[in-house]
């Protein structure tokens, strides 16, 4: 026989379901009940907890949901609380403990939710914020990935560079474009590997933008047509997809926005600071 007791309450600000982002940007308490304390031990340690909670508000089962983005899923493909047996699971960030208190953040369950059971957070498979767990189970470009998704192109720009040979402003172009599309591509949940590229230039971008997606002409996913342009489309199997095209002015601001007196590593630094439109046209296709 199945037999499950609460072991705490979820104390926070909201007694009625509400955004989840809204619920998860604040701080909530997990109230213990006092025989279970002794369990907070050394909880302390732990960066992270994933909190088992009960849906106690209802009793509803739909078995299709819907996710986040609004998309209708199957339960067991989303996080409605329609479920059977009404259970919610939720990675935290451990705050502090306070006797048989604890606070947390990023807990998405509302004021009053039963709690069932407190782990210790193993977020050491997907560290990385906001990086979809399709990707990480398929990418063995892991780095690269959370680089571009956490808009770190300077770090990109000094590994680009080890493939390139040398770091200039027109690396940095490219890297800066292949940035810009790889995490539009991610962000909008599509694969970046079911991407081609057909890249009109084989000059220093292409090397950026190589790097940056790990398209190589050998791995038939990058196709190079010279036309004079620095122009990259991306295209899905569809032949949908984006295009990034540098500014046809960019020969002639180049020469105010990069001073020769500086260094071509400080100028492709310089490069990735201005404002993507100022340098590039994005579009869809
Ligand atoms: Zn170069």
């Amino acid at each position: 026989m199945l037999q499950i007791e609460p072991i705490g309450i979820i104390r926070n600000l909201f007694s009625t379901p509400t955004e989840a982002e809204n619920i998860r940007s604040l701080q909530s308490e997990i109230e213990l009940y006092p025989s279970y304390e002794a369990g907070l031990l050394d909880i302390e340690k732990c960066r992270h907890l994933e909190i088992v909670y009960l849906f106690h508000k209802t009793e509803r089962i739909d078995l299709i949901g819907k996710n986040r983005n609004g998309e209708v899923r199957g339960i067991f493909a989303c996080r409605s609380p329609f479920r059977p047996n009404h259970i919610g699971t939720t990675t935290v960030r451990f705050l502090k403990r306070d006797g048989n208190r604890i606070y947390v953040e990023g807990l998405d369950a509302i004021d009053g939710s039963p709690v069932l059971d407190i782990k210790a957070g193993d977020t050491t498979y997907y560290e990385m914020k906001g990086m979809p767990v399709s990707i990480l189970h398929t990418n063995p470009r892991l780095e690269v990935t959370r680089d571009i998704l956490e808009g770190n192109m300077e770090n990109l720009l000094l590994k680009a560079g080890l493939l390139h040979g040398h770091i200039c402003p027109e690396l940095a172009l490219g890297v800066y474009a292949g940035c810009k599309i790889m995490k539009k591509i991610i962000e909008s949940e599509k694969n970046p590997k079911k991407y081609r590229i057909i890249s009109e230039t084989d000059d220093c971008p292409l090397d950026g933008v190589m790097f940056v997606t790990g398209c190589t002409p050998e791995g038939r996913r990058l196709r190079v047509e010279r036309t004079g342009h620095v122009r990259f489309t991306f295209l899905d199997e569809e032949g949908s997809g984006w295009v990034a095209q540098l500014n046809d002015d960019y020969a002639l601001t180049r020469k105010e926005m990069l001073p020769e007196t500086v260094s071509p590593e400080e100028n492709a630094l310089r490069i990735l600071r201005v404002e993507f439109d100022s340098l590039f046209q994005l579009y869809r296709v």
